[in-house]
């Protein structure tokens, strides 16, 4: 496969990662002096592209980003890739950028700038119509503005691409009309939760959704998206996976678990971004197979991310992905 004859669109952000270690979190005013800095890409627009790509899948990434010089490492972080992008340039917004600091105990406090994410236009989604003919499945997130998702959704729909959704980060403009577009969604226990709270009137702990039976998980599903697959992604206890009754993708279940694989954690950073590339990806690979076979292969990558640091950067090749699991 190859970016020239794109399977997969991902549409989304593009995040400079900043993230520097410190004893301790710095009180009001005080200045404290960290240690370790280390900066790679993020966004999770960019980082299911990523992993989409490393898993061998021709892939296009659009996305937006500002006339600075964040911007050009981000056309320089896609170049390494051999990643094919069409970036929205945009001359009045900085490119997208993320402060993390880690503490001595592993706990972290992040600011999102969100700069050219935010601003990234339904209008340039819409010029783009070519790069969606021919292509097999689209996969947004929230971390852009709505209307440029929207406009994703709409083009994919008239060119007969399946939609897939990650509902990621639990955005508070999200409606269930837009949510209800796609073909497939993949929120993780906080985003379910979420969404179960505004659009089902249901109020669920999301720490406590991972003992929920599968029978109540799967009502929950199939109410928020009566039409489609929900893949919920339950961290170390790997994911959930609920299908409407007509359309199980093979599946002999129209419900099911699947645990985590093992894997010696490093950093969980971007683990549902690499679930979700990885699924796509594994998606078009394996089509015509169970979907259960799909899930296992993204679950399979995502262990393998949380073994290295960082986000985009942490993503594993098809090849290793295999050469690990088989
Ligand atoms: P997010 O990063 O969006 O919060 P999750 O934490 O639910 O998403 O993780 C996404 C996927 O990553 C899980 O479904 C699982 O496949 C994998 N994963 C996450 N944490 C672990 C872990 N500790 N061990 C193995 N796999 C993991």
């Amino acid at each position: 496969m190859n970016a020239s004859a794109p399977h997969v669109i991902v549409v989304g952000s593009y995040n400079r990662d900043h993230v520097s270690r410190v004893d301790r979190f710095p009180k009001e005013g005080e200045t404290r002096l960290g240690h370790g800095f280390s900066t790679g890409p993020g966004g999770k627009g960019f980082n299911q592209a990523v992993a989409c790509h490393r898993q061998d899948a021709g892939t296009v990434f659009i996305g937006a980003i500002g006339n600075d010089a964040l911007g050009t490492s981000a056309q320089e972080d896609a170049r390494g890739e051999s990643l094919t992008c069409r970036w929205q340039k945009l001359d009045d917004q900085p490119t997208a950028s993320t402060a993390v600091w880690v503490d001595d105990t592993g706990r972290n406090c992040i600011v999102v700038s969100p700069g050219a994410n935010a601003a990234l236009a339904a209008d340039f989604i819409r010029a783009k119509r070519d790069v969606f003919a021919g292509a097999r499945m689209l996969l947004v997130q929230l971390e852009t503005g709505l209307d440029a998702v929207g406009a994703a959704m709409e083009l994919a729909r008239e060119q007969g691409l399946i939609r897939v959704l990650n509902p990621a980060p639990a955005h508070p403009q999200l409606t269930w009309s837009l949510l209800r577009e796609a073909d497939l969604i993949t929120p993780n226990e906080t985003e379910l939760a979420q969404l179960c709270g505004r659009f089902l009137d249901v109020d669920i702990d999301a720490g406590t959704l991972v003992s929920m039976s599968d029978a109540t998980l799967h009502v929950l599903a199939r109410r928020l998206l009566p039409e489609g697959t929900a893949v919920i992604t339950l961290g170390a206890n790997g994911c959930f996976v609920s299908h409407d009754e007509q359309h199980r993708r093979n599946d002999a279940a129209s419900c099911y678990r699947m645990p985590a694989e093992p894997a010696k954690v490093v950093d969980t950073t971007g683990a549902g971004d690499c679930f979700c590339g990885a699924l796509a990806a594994a998606m078009l690979r394996f089509e015509g197979r169970p979907f259960a076979e799909m899930v296992r292969h993204a679950n399979r990558a995502a262990a393998l991310s949380t073994e290295r640091p960082g986000a985009a950067a942490a993503m594993p090749r098809y090849d290793e992905v295999i050469a690990r699991f088989g």
